[in-house]
């Protein structure tokens, strides 16, 4: 084969592939995104489309499913931290079975499924069975939730770089975490499934030596219309959990960042009001008050 055959032949696998056509007996492992349909892809929304059965989690919201065509068979494999309502050995052979009947099956996931998704896993049992699968990202939890609450994860001079971590305990209770790898000041930190560890990550952070004070935040369903933001500090970032019963989904955020746009608690996920503008001055003001 020529390098010009070659090409025109990955071209035109890239067309078809690439306009996200979904064949019967393939799978769309898809991105839905932290809620908000409005953040779907294209591409996302072209496999929704098409799909013959949606086998989706938890995390996919309400509006989201809305979007799915009126035939398209629902089932739930919902996973809730530690209670997986139908364990991941069975979801990757609902999968497979279903491919292999022939449908177009659209696996959609919350976030992005290569983020603290499993898609990595499920991707590659379909794989060994036989099962091609079209892979399309989402906006990941950390991306959309923390820009909807009016945190920028970087910012020049302030945070060079950002981390997103599990909180998850692993099934020996630990919270085992590169912690000096984590307490840079510089550094925003992201942990995701962390509410329930969070004392141990707080107290975890100081030990190893970031600065107490440093800002933090806890975004509950970020992107849909519940979404609630928490500011505080890594030093009572605890108390907040309990006095407001925050449950999961929520993520925390770690970094100078939290309080970087100095504008009031947004009303509307997503809009920086300049109604709303408060000088920098003002809230350190009122922190110290309330502290
Ligand atoms: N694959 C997903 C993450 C799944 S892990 C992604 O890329 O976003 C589940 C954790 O993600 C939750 O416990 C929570 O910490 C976070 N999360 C997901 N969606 C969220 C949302 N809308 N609001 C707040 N946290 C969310």
């Amino acid at each position: 084969m020529t390098i010009l055959q070659q090409s025109t032949s990955a071209t035109s696998r890239i067309n078809s592939h690439g306009k996200s056509q979904l064949r019967a007996g393939e799978v769309a492992l898809v991105g839905s995104g932290p809620g908000d349909a409005e953040l779907l892809t294209i591409r996302a929304m072209r496999f929704i489309k098409q799909a013959e059965i949606a086998i989706y989690d938890r995390l996919v919201s309400d509006e989201i499913l809305a979007l799915l065509p009126e035939n398209c068979e629902r089932f739930y494999v919902g996973k809730e931290q530690a209670k997986h309502c139908v364990p991941q050995d069975k979801i990757n052979q609902i999968l497979v079975e279903q491919a292999k009947l022939g449908k177009k099956v659209l696996r959609l996931k919350g976030g992005d499924p290569f983020i603290f998704g499993r898609g990595g896993e499920e991707a590659e049992f379909m794989l060994q069975q036989g099962v091609s699968c079209h892979i399309c990202p989402g906006v990941t939890a950390a991306s959309g939730c923390t820009t909807y609450a009016g945190i920028p994860l970087t910012h020049r001079g302030v945070a060079q770089g950002c981390t997103f971590i599990t909180g998850h305990m692993q099934n020996n209770g630990q919270l085992n975490l590169p912690w000096k790898s984590l307490i840079c000041p510089t550094q925003t930190v992201v942990f995701y499934m962390g509410i329930n560890t969070l004392p141990k990550i707080a107290e975890q952070l100081v030990k190893h030596g970031r600065d107490i004070n440093t800002p933090a935040a806890l975004i509950r369903k970020g992107t849909q219309p519940e979404q609630r933001t928490y500011r505080g500090t890594i030093g009572n970032l605890a108390e907040l959990v309990e006095k407001h019963n925050i449950t999961p989904p929520t993520l925390i955020v770690i970094g100078d960042v939290v309080n970087q746009l100095t504008t009031k608690q947004l009303t509307t996920p997503g809009f920086l009001d300049a109604k709303n503008y408060i000088e920098k001055e003002v809230i350190a003001e009122v922190i110290e008050k309330i502290a």
